[in-house]
């Protein structure tokens, strides 16, 4: 059960944002007592509709601006009725071609890594500043093939996190294990470790803006997929972080997504999880079909 305090910050927080999911909220928890654990369930999944589920692309180092532009224009009338915020994460130099295609649609944009500077001689990189002055709105950091394959650490994630922050974007930091990180049993601390390192000196008010991607390594880009139960048990550990670090309100309010080779048959189970808020999406983002079943999937 839930302490009445936190109970009634669901409803203050409810009752700011969303009347309608307030008064379900009171009609669920009666006279905002403690809440019997048959109903805890009920409890999760009303926290879920509280947040927002967001449906990220990642393009990784695919298309070119001109097969960018025909891919959005194939992807903006399957999601312009979505019920959960989408975003396309794009290659640099698919900004401007991407930016141009979603004027005026539902669909953000966002960059696939930004550097800490704001300005320097650091050749061949971009800064946050740069992507904001663009019209961008969000920035990956943390990505796993950052990690793996150009020495990005938690502390580096945690320097370009507060360069997008600070430039006014939107973060989706990504964390996640190594299958033999997985298999040592550790995969909630690491989880939780990054995350804390990510998020050094970020304050809740800042934290509106940051996106947490669960994504196990071992997950992406190779088909395997980690089970509902795997990825809802993970996002839920993120999310009693985030209550640790800031509070419940702040846990509650965040959204956590799922990534790792999600795809048009597995999105519905994935997104249907109380702790999953939508995903970030590589390979299947790539589709217009595909990405827009999942888009539709979170959009229940
Ligand atoms: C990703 O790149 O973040 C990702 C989840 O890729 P994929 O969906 O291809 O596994």
């Amino acid at each position: 059960p839930r302490p009445f305090s936190c109970l009634l910050n669901h409803v203050l927080n409810a009752a700011r944002g969303n009347s309608r999911a307030a008064f379900s909220l009171i009609l669920i928890n009666g006279p905002l007592g403690a809440v019997p654990p048959g109903q805890r369930k009920d409890l999760l999944r009303m926290n879920k509709q509280l947040r927002k589920a967001v449906i990220a692309g990642n393009w990784k180092m695919n298309k070119t601006p001109s097969e960018a532009k025909a891919l959005l224009e194939e992807i903006k009338p399957l999601v312009k009725d979505a019920g959960c915020d989408v975003v396309v994460c794009v290659p640099y130099v698919d900004l401007c071609t991407a930016l141009e295609a979603t004027k005026g649609t539902n669909i953000g944009v966002g960059a696939e890594n930004c550097h800490w500077a704001e300005s320097g001689a650091f050749t061949g990189e971009i800064s946050a500043v740069m992507l904001k002055e663009m019209g961008v709105q969000y920035v990956i950091t943390g990505h796993s093939e950052r990690r793996t394959y150009f020495g990005d650490t938690d502390v580096t994630v945690q320097k370009r996190t507060r360069a997008g922050l600070d430039a006014g974007l939107t973060v989706i930091l990504c964390v996640g294990e190594y299958l033999e990180q997985r298999e040592q049993g550790i995969t909630a601390e690491l989880v939780a470790m990054q995350t804390k390192i990510a998020l050094g000196g970020v304050s809740k008010e800042e934290l509106k803006r940051i996106i947490i991607a669960y994504e196990p390594v071992w997950a992406i880009g190779t088909g395997k997929t980690a089970t509902s139960e795997q990825a809802n048990e993970v996002c839920a550990q993120i999310r009693k972080v985030i209550a640790d670090l800031y509070d419940q309100e702040a846990a509650d309010g965040i959204t956590i997504q799922y990534g790792g080779s999600m795809n048009a048959k597995n999105a519905d189970e994935l997104v249907a999880q109380p702790d999953v808020d939508g995903g970030l999406i590589g390979g299947a983002a790539l589709k217009a079909p595909d990405f827009a079943a999942i888009v539709k999937a979170a959009s229940k």
